[in-house]
């Protein structure tokens, strides 16, 4: 970020009936803007989204831009949603999607500046929600759809704040999904959830190949720093280990690839390695399979053919995978068949998918 621009007003949304100015925040300059958002909520229910844990995202968007993220599709329904309402012009909406449809998500990344305000109201409806005998809480997970230490936490520091407000509370039991090695710079807060409620860690990384990372995700940091902010939480007491997902069929799923993966998270002191194949949504085929097409062409066709008109892999494959990583697991010491399914509920733990695709 540059700084260049900041508090510059962008005429965007409407909010009720009074058009509202989003302000740009800042702006850097390859073009990617961060614009204010206000949100009235920011913790979201099992309710509200259909899984079995309540999940907080302090982003919409990320600059990270893996082609296989998943989470395009909400920034997507954000925009277009804004559009249909009649809060974004033709032209802004235009600006907003880029020439593809799915750079927005990449280049227009929406801050949640009044997170904090929105949140004590959201833990009120969350603890009345849990009422006096649901023990324990059921779990809350920040960074399901964006990744909460991305480049614009190192200066809007939502993330922390948020932390700092869940540190406060007692018997959480809370789930953190980064791939930043940011998440160490707020390892005394981590250790002060941890005292009084349950948390985990997940640093997500899916290859140490470092030009390979470079294929499927564009602006992500590198493995190796993934894996020192890993041994930096775990060295400071923080319960934390590897998420391995989106495991790629055909790329990231050979078994030299796994193990090379399963050795640097015992090295580097994880609890845990999870892992967990592609799943192909809507939103994520118009990015992934164009990247195919052009970086992995003898794998295009099979894809195309293997997940059809599904999202999740086919089953001999996940079944496949399933085993791989299990012997894996034992092998390097980590609790086995230990999925996030387990600790979270649906969705976070991907259903398995096929060697040999
Ligand atoms: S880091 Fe996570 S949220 Fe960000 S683009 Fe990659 S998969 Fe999506």
């Amino acid at each position: 970020m540059n700084g260049r621009t900041p508090g510059r007003q962008l005429p965007l949304l409407q909010v009720d009936r009074a058009p509202v100015r989003l302000s740009v925040l800042d702006e850097r300059l390859r073009g990617t803007k961060f614009v204010s958002l206000e949100p009235k909520s920011v913790l979201n229910s099992p309710q509200q989204t259909g899984v079995d844990f309540w999940s907080l995202n302090p982003y919409v968007g990320c600059e990270f831009g893996c082609t296989y993220c998943y989470a395009r599709y909400a920034h997507r329904y954000t925009v277009e949603r804004a559009h249909d309402a009649g809060k974004l012009t033709d032209e802004e909406f235009l600006e907003f999607r880029g020439p593809h449809g799915w750079e927005a998500f990449e280049r227009r990344v929406f801050v949640k500046e009044t997170l904090l305000g929105a949140l004590e109201r959201d833990l009120q409806r969350y603890f009345r929600s849990a009422g006096p005998t649901v023990h324990p809480p059921a779990p809350i997970v920040i960074g399901t759809a964006t990744d909460p230490y991305q480049p614009a936490e190192r200066r809007f520091r939502l993330t922390r704040q948020l932390l700092e407000r869940l540190a406060r509370c007692e018997g959480l039991n809370i789930g953190i999904i980064t791939k930043s090695p940011l998440i160490a710079r707020d390892t005394d807060v981590l250790r002060r959830i941890q005292e009084r409620s349950d948390l985990e860690v997940h640093i997500s990384l899916n290859t140490v190949d470092v030009a390979l990372i470079r294929q499927v995700e564009a602006r992500s940091p590198m493995p190796a720093v993934r894996l020192r902010a890993l041994k930096r939480l775990a060295d400071g007491g923080v319960r934390v280990g590897l998420i391995v997902a989106p495991v790629l069929p055909g790329i990231t799923d050979d078994v030299p690839h796994l193990e090379a993966l399963f050795q640097a998270a015992r090295e580097a002191g994880a609890r845990f390695v999870h892992a967990g194949p592609l799943r192909l949504y809507s939103a994520v085929r118009d990015r992934f399979l164009p990247m195919l097409d052009e970086r992995f062409p003898h794998l295009a066709a099979r894809y195309r053919r293997a997940y059809g008109g599904r999202t999740g892999a086919p089953r001999d494959y996940a079944r496949a995978l399933a085993a791989r990583i299990k012997k894996l697991q034992a092998r390097f010491g980590f609790p086995v068949n230990q999925r996030m399914a387990d600790r979270y509920g649906r969705r976070l733990a991907p259903a398995q998918a096929e060697l040999g695709l």
